[in-house]
């Protein structure tokens, strides 16, 4: 029998004690899995040494090195031994295992980078002269030698996997990986403002790239945390979200998310922190994104960034080797917590519409101006030649008559109507925005996106009552379908019919409309069942009913609305503004989208050179 071979069949029965070596690499394969998760646990490390300033750098998107200095308080020269070796922490004694206010406590990464690459750590502690040094090098110790060093702690990693070849192959590109470690960088500097971190790329050399930045953020916790958001989220994510405060049941949440109008493709800027800790939790994810289902769909994402704080024993954090994920005892109440917060904040911030819109719309006629100057200059030329020939006043009032479809609202004077905060209508333009004039200047609103928004929120709240009534068609609708989509849609029959719209299978795979909601008026069936269709397939791997019903509702919303083209009359529109100012949510569209825009006067006069 060949002993040495433990490979083969006979052997596998004898049971080894394997070495220090072989368990740290084998740790190592889930504490670090690539770069940026060593530089987790680096800065991990000096945050828990109560650093206040972190310097980062990285070569070949941390391949060939990685090194972390920081100002904390450094590790004694008898200490740094074992501060090598597995299971070795300062953090806990491990008795409570529920209690832990530190990001380490598993005394695992530093003997696990020492097992698969090149590790040295270089500190000093207060009141000695010297620092001192010590490497391990694919899991061999060397002996602990004097250094000159600040106090702090500079832990350098080169040739990470050098020692295990199989798992280099599993590293992505530079680039990638370089990614990956901006990611980690800016998780935990916004959830450590007061800390000030620089993260560099030094592979060319000298003092290399600064790849992100952030100076320690002053003031209380709330400033400090926007100051440092709007640091990593950019000023547009800071100047359009709001502010969430909210507690339950001894859990707070707090932190900043988006307007509803300023969201995402994707859910790559979805931060969230469990005392401190960022952590990737699927049921907190997907609480947010229930928490918006009523504004986005459709892939849209709103971002933000937040804070569960909880007492310590409510929440394991021991579930997970790189700590990623936790897991809390109540898990029903922080989903509640997030739910409810987010929407008594949307509620409250429903008017507002995304100020990046404003701009947007600034900006495009400033460039529109520009890009128009030498037209204009050509025009004017034309015209003055023109004024020389003809009348000026005839030629710049038939333009206007005949360009500008503007529809003056047979208004008698509603000056008092200004004071509101949607102000008094003005004028339709080009049959779907209402202009209305406020005390300090002009809102432009999308009439069919502000209607498709009145008229879901009245469905919601009748649905909540006592269910939608219905009307009877007097001619039933029989509408073919595929097999799937008419299964589909029976199984939700008793559903539907609570909007009012009844449905009946009609042989094969045909289904019969008889009733659609009363509050749409005369609608088209048919379509209204297969925009519903369209909707749920959105909703296909949604397994909440409540989502996929007001997803249908919002549809539903958007057959009874005014569709742009309808003309409109003076109290029409103005009825409509008084409306939205006491909707909730009316801000956007059920689709994220704004239903109106504000533009400040000062902000016109700014068009016009007038400041
Ligand atoms: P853990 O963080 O889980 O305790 P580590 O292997 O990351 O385990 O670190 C082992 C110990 O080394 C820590 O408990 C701490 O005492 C010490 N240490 C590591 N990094 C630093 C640092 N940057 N500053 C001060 N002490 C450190
Ligand atoms: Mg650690």
């Amino acid at each position: 029998m060949d002993i040495k071979n433990p490979t083969t069949k006979d052997n596998r029965r004898i049971i080894r004690q394997l070495s220090d070596a072989a368990a740290n690499r084998i740790a190592a394969g889930e504490v670090v899995e690539r770069p940026s998760s060593a530089i987790k646990e680096l800065v991990e490390n000096s945050i828990d040494a109560g650093a206040s300033r972190i310097d980062i750098s990285y070569s070949d998107g941390g391949k060939t090195l990685i090194r972390v200095k920081d100002n904390g308080h450094g590790i004694a020269e008898n200490q740094l031994m074992l501060a090598l070796s597995r299971h070795a922490t300062s953090k806990i004694d491990g008795t409570d295992l529920l209690n832990i206010h530190t990001f380490g406590f598993r005394g695992e990464a530093l003997p696990s980078m020492g097992a698969v690459g090149r590790l040295t750590i270089t500190s000093r502690i207060e009141n000695v002269s010297m620092g001192a040094t010590i490497t391990v090098d694919g899991g061999v110790i060397h002996q602990v030698r004097p250094a000159p060093s600040s106090i702090g702690t500079i832990v350098e990693l080169r040739n990470l996997f050098h020692a295990t070849p199989a798992r280099l192959k599993f590293l992505r590109t530079d680039r990638a990986e370089s990614g990956a470690i901006s990611d980690v960088i800016k998780r935990l500097a916004m959830s450590e403002p007061f800390i000030g971190f620089t993260l560099r790329d030094i592979t060319s050399g000298g003092k290399g790239r600064i790849i992100f930045r952030a100076d320690p953020e002053a003031g209380d916790l709330f400033d400090a945390m926007y100051g440092r958001l709007s640091k990593i989220l950019g000023i547009d994510f800071a100047k359009n979200s709001f502010r969430v405060d909210a507690e339950r049941d001894g859990m707070t949440l707090t932190g900043y998310a988006s307007l509803p109008t300023y969201s995402r493709g994707s859910s790559v800027s979805q931060y969230i922190f469990v005392n401190g800790r960022p952590v990737k939790d699927k049921s907190l994810l997907s609480a947010l994104r229930a928490a918006y289902s009523d504004f986005l769909h459709n892939g849209r994402y709103p971002l933000a960034a937040l804070f569960v704080e909880c007492d310590f024993e409510r929440v394991d954090v021991n579930v997970h080797p790189a700590k990623a994920e936790v897991r809390f005892r109540e898990p029903g109440i922080v989903r509640g917590l997030v739910i409810s917060a987010l929407r008594h904040a949307l509620a409250e911030e429903g008017h507002r519409a995304s100020s990046t819109v404003a701009d947007a719309t600034l900006g495009a006629f400033k460039k529109s101006e520009i890009s128009n100057i030498s037209t204009n200059l050509r025009m004017n030329q034309s015209w003055s030649r023109e004024m020389q020939n003809n009348n000026l006043d005839q030629v710049g009032f038939s333009e206007l008559q005949n360009n500008f479809s503007a529809r003056q609202a047979s208004i008698e004077t509603n000056n008092d109507q200004i004071s509101n905060r949607l102000g008094a209508a003005r004028a339709q333009v080009h049959e779907n925005y209402i202009i209305s004039q406020t005390a300090d200047g002009i809102v432009i609103v999308d009439q069919h996106a502000a209607h498709e928004r009145l008229v879901y929120e009245k469905l919601k709240n009748k649905m909540a009552l006592n269910g939608v009534s219905s009307q009877t068609l007097l001619i039933p609708e029989i509408i073919e379908l595929s097999e799937q989509d008419s299964a589909v849609l029976m199984d939700l029959s008793a559903d539907l019919s609570r909007f009012g719209l009844s449905i009946e299978n009609f042989g094969g795979n045909s289904i019969v409309v008889r009733e659609t909601p009363a509050i749409l008026g005369e609608v088209n069936a048919k379509s209204l069942i297969l925009d519903i269709l369209d909707e749920l397939k959105d909703w296909s791997e949604s397994n909440l009913i409540k989502e996929k019903l007001d997803a249908i509702l919002s549809r539903v919303a958007c057959h009874g609305s005014i569709r742009s083209g309808r003309i409109m009359k003076g109290e029409e529109m103005n009825a409509l503004l008084r409306e939205m100012e006491i909707t909730p949510h009316s801000g956007q569209c059920n689709h994220g989208r704004p239903t109106y825009v504000k533009l400040k006067l000062s902000d016109i006069e700014k068009l016009f050179g007038r400041t």
